[in-house]
């Protein structure tokens, strides 16, 4: 028997089926007998406050924290030290959450963490990055570009929408919503008005250096 656990991560936009897998997986550990314990991030409100939800009505009762250390203050009161560990949302977190799942997975427990790898703008999100790296199993999910449609679901990215018009580059990074603030495009329909031309960015890195 191995020692040590394993994390793995979830990745892609929004309606890419994150949460969707993420409680498939939680379903099979417990039919498989292990102890689970999931969390999420308290500021996703957006269906429930205590369950992770997926935007096609799968529900999975979940701790809401405030804080990544605070998932350990929870699963310390647990009379069984639960096998397995899902956090949603992972990218709304501290930059402690990466220590704790590191850490989980040192004594032994499964971590499946899911996740915005990118953010509105397109930009690395959060600890995603840093999760991502230290995976052992990565599972990047695309959803259907609400633009274009294209069958082969080619979206990897959240388009945010103010009114139904792209959210400019310099708004805030974080803005809960649903379905009338972001859809999922594919990176010829993403729209971030005022977004810095990063081919032009890379190139005057590469005369500099
Ligand atoms: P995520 O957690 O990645 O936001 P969910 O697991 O909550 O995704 O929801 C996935 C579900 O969203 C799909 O099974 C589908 O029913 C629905 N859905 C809505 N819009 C789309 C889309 N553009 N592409 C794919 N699925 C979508
Ligand atoms: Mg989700
Ligand atoms: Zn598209």
């Amino acid at each position: 028997m191995p020692k040590k656990g394993n994390l793995s991560v979830i990745c892609g936009p929004m309606f890419s089926g994150k949460s969707r897998e993420l409680i498939r997986l939680i379903h099979i550990a417990e039919i498989a007998g292990q102890r689970t314990a999931t969390f999420k991030p308290r500021i996703d409100t957006r269906y429930s406050h205590s369950d992770v939800s997926s935007h096609d009505g799968f529900h999975k009762g979940a701790h809401a924290v405030e804080t990544a250390s605070e998932i350990l203050s929870i699963l310390a009161t647990y009379p069984e030290f639960p096998e397995v560990v899902a956090i949603d949302e992972a990218q709304f977190f501290d930059r402690g959450i990466t220590a704790v799942c590191l850490g989980l997975v040192d004594r032994g427990r499964r971590v499946v963490v899911a996740g915005l790898d990118r953010n509105f703008r397109g930009e690395p999100f959060g600890s995603m990055p840093e999760l991502l790296a230290c995976a052992d199993e990565v599972l990047k999910l695309r959803a259907v570009c609400m633009r274009c449609k294209d069958p082969r679901v080619t979206a990897t990215l959240p388009q945010r929408l103010v009114d139904g018009l792209p959210a400019p580059f310099d708004s805030p990074e974080v803005m809960v919503g649903g379905a009338e603030a972001y859809e999922a495009r594919c990176l010829d329909c993403h729209e971030v008005p005022g977004k810095p031309d990063y081919s032009v960015i890379f190139q005057e890195m590469l005369i500099d250096s």
